[in-house]
């Protein structure tokens, strides 16, 4: 498929067409990755050949978009796409324009400057479904499909980034559906082209995991300095077995040397996701958990008010409460933020419009297998 090709592997279906390998290569390869062309839109190519090639399917794209949702204030788009094998996936693209800009990410180095020109962020998928289970999560609930391509999760972001324009993706954060680290390989390949070839900074590139201690420390070896995001949501182990259940196999202890270990070899901030559920992880004992934990590794907080899902009974905590907690963690030392919740209304959050798809996920994606 189209964004899983390489360099040369467009320079050799290039010359099948009867173009120039080298040549031709570079000029698709730069309209793919920096303008966000389609074949068609390559109007450096002589117009027989790119009809040719827009009909090779060896350079099809693999997503297409079933529904495209934008929120009442136009700043965030959710795209629902299939793929080719009948699986639905997620990206999210969200603005934040400089006068109301609002940390959805860890505080990076650079997050001043973000702040001054407003930024646009994409949030991208790993996993078509997730087999980690956590209860509270849309896309936990539907359990998992499989693992994304490459080409699969660079598509995501140049499709985002076509419907950005004029402005331009500033940002990377693999918040969507998935385990980014249990898909690490593809993942990081893919951190790499986005790097690489679309020019997004490491550094404002996030991976989020939920705790998945070797790909941690697979990650402390790579070399591009991204973002770290844990989705910590509970700071004892008997409570994030409950909440997160991978915690049974990489107890928090574990994790907290991964992510010392982090710290040390990349000496960048990790930052610790905290989704707020009402009277399970908000009460004073969670406060005082999570800030002895935070500030043994210097980690930023970031807390989401929990969004209600169809398979989990507990809610978020009450707008004052979630207040309360934020300014206890502050007042302990804590460097902590809201992530305000994005395009609620639109199901924005990880595997809700997948969910809110009128026909059950699995029973859809069978059918168009089938077909
Ligand atoms: N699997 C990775 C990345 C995708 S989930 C991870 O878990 O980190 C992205 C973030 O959304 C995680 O912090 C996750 O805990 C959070 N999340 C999942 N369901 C949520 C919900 N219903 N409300 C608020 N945050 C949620
Ligand atoms: Fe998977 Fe992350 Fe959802 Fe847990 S929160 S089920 S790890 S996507």
């Amino acid at each position: 498929m189209l964004y899983d090709c390489s360099l040369q592997e467009i320079g050799a279906i290039a010359g099948d067409h009867g173009l120039d390998e080298s040549y031709r290569a570079q000029q698709i390869w730069h309209g793919l990755y920096s303008t966000f062309s389609t074949i068609d839109q390559l109007t450096t190519i002589p117009a027989n050949k790119r009809q040719s090639l827009s009909e090779d399917s060896r350079l099809s794209p693999s997503l297409t978009l079933v529904t495209e949702s934008k929120s009442v204030d136009g700043l965030t788009t959710k795209f629902l796409w299939r793929l080719p094998d009948g699986y639905l996936i997620e990206t999210v693209l969200m603005h934040y324009p400089s006068t109301s800009y609002q940390s959805t990410e860890p505080a990076t180095d650079d997050a001043a400057d973000d702040e001054a020109i407003g930024r646009t962020t994409v949030c991208v998928s790993s996993q078509a479904g997730c087999a980690m289970g956590c209860g509270f999560c849309a896309t936990g609930q539907a359990g998992f499909d499989r693992h994304l391509t490459v080409g699969e999760i660079v598509e995501q972001v140049i499709l985002a980034a076509r419907a950005a324009k004029p402005h331009r993706v500033s940002n990377i954060v693999f918040m969507g559906m998935g385990e980014p680290l249990a898909n690490d390989a593809r993942v990081w390949q893919a951190v790499q082209r986005l790097h690489g070839d679309v020019g997004i900074g490491a550094r404002s590139i996030t991976v989020s995991t939920v705790g998945m201690v070797p790909g941690i420390r697979k990650l402390a070896e790579r070399t591009l300095p991204v973002n770290l995001a844990v989705s910590l949501h509970a700071a004892n182990n008997e409570l994030r077995n409950q909440l997160v259940p991978i915690n049974k196999t990489y107890p928090i202890e574990e994790l907290v040397e991964a992510c010392a270990d982090w710290i040390a070899s990349k000496n960048r901030r990790l930052s610790f996701e905290w989704a707020l559920i009402a009277d399970t992880n908000d009460r004073l004992q969670d406060v005082e958990e999570l800030s002895a934990l935070a500030q043994s590794l210097n980690a930023h907080v970031n807390v989401i008010p929990l969004n209600p899902t169809p398979g989990w009974p507990t809610v978020g905590s009450a707008p004052a409460h979630v207040k309360w907690f934020v300014d206890s963690l502050r007042s302990n030392g804590v460097n902590a933020t809201t992530r305000k919740n994005r395009g609620t209304e639109i199901d924005a959050a990880c595997g809700q419009l997948r969910a809110s798809h009128s026909v059950a996920i699995s029973r859809r994606a069978n059918n168009q297998r089938s077909t």
